[in-house]
């Protein structure tokens, strides 16, 4: 069977252009190498004389980061990892800056009741990505964008940024690719999902149209819930729905049917820019400035986080030593304090 499609973007010319591919199983397999292959420098394709070669001269990496959730019955469970890795490798291709693995399996639990959801506890996806990228900084990486696109990890990823910022490891951020762009996802939809909307149908109808079944985006958009708000499902103030079918049959929201490969084009080179702008920024500023501010008061946390402890633990010491006549060599003082380590 010939089937012909478009499939991962390449970084110029190869952009739009369909390649044929024997059958539609080996394009799934190889949808993400076809034509991304060796147009960015990607960990896994490397040998490691290069990355040294890469981390003695260069401290930034790219990770893409998505979700194995089901996005209704038109788009793949993949949307959202298709889409972070799509970014970061087009990124990475322009800066030439690292790509690292995508993560494929996020935070989605809110997706389960529909067929095929993949999904990890937050505590098992925050630890997961915390390990890695302090892995990263073993090897010379001082810098980090985690390149984001399914809305479930976004609070886990600010949290370990955090961690990691917090004990100076390194400075990592969340960038998700539809919120540096919001002006122009609202221009070109009346209502742009949030989820498996218009606005990821365009994306992959761009990316991976094969992977689109075109033919379902009426009922979709008929079956699903098509306006949505910040007020849907509130009560009193109170969200009352944890997980996507509460507020939808389907699982999408939106009007799919207003979605096309040309704005998906359109999105994607204006979040590319973007992204490529804040890796830049990123990459210019000196570490110093993106590692916490010191404390306020002139007796900050040390290092280890236990200096503000340490100073009251000697104060008493020091009182204790006035009210006793111990001193150090006569005694060892009981005194112990907590130390308070941020986390
Ligand atoms: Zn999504």
């Amino acid at each position: 069977m010939n089937h012909t499609a478009k499939y991962w973007p390449d970084v110029d010319t190869h952009w739009d252009l369909p390649i044929t591919i024997a059958s539609l199983s080996f394009c799934k397999q190889t949808f993400n190498h076809a034509l991304v292959q060796h147009v960015c420098m990607y960990i896994a394709e490397e040998r490691w004389p290069e990355l040294k070669e890469y981390f003695v001269d260069n401290s930034l990496a790219l990770v893409p980061l998505g979700s194995t959730e089901q996005h209704g019955p038109h788009l793949p469970l993949a949307t959202d990892y298709m889409i972070a890795e799509a970014y970061a490798r087009k990124a990475a291709a322009e800066t030439e800056f690292l790509c690292t693995p995508t993560v494929n399996v996020g935070v989605s639990p809110h997706h389960k009741q529909f067929s095929g959801t993949m999904w990890v506890d937050a505590p098992v996806f925050r630890n997961y990505v915390e390990s890695f990228t302090r892995n990263l900084a073993y090897h010379g990486i001082d810098r980090v964008i985690f390149v984001n696109a399914h809305g479930g990890n976004v609070q886990h990823l600010r949290e370990v940024g955090r961690r990691l910022r917090d004990d100076r490891v390194l400075y990592a951020i969340e960038w998700m690719w539809n919120e540096s762009i919001p002006d122009l996802v609202n221009d070109l939809f009346e209502q742009n999902g949030p989820h498996g909307g218009p606005k990821e149908t365009a994306m992959i109808q761009y990316l991976a149209d094969e992977l689109v079944r075109n033919d379902r985006l009426a009922e979709a958009h008929e079956e699903g819930l098509s306006s949505f708000d910040s007020e849907t499902g509130r009560k009193f103030g109170a969200r009352t729905f944890y997980d996507a079918i509460d507020n939808t049959e389907n699982g999408v929201l939106g009007n799919q049917t207003d979605a096309t490969a040309a704005k998906g084009k359109e999105m994607f080179e204006a979040a590319t820019e973007q992204l490529i702008k804040l890796t830049e920024w990123v990459n210019k500023q000196p570490l110093d400035e993106l590692m916490p501010k010191s404390h306020v008061w002139d007796s900050p946390l040390d290092e280890a986080g236990r200096g503000r402890g340490m100073k009251i633990r000697n104060r008493l010491v020091h009182l204790m030593r006035n009210v006793t006549g111990l001193d150090r060599a006569g005694g060892r003082l009981a005194v112990t304090t907590v130390p308070h380590v941020p986390r």
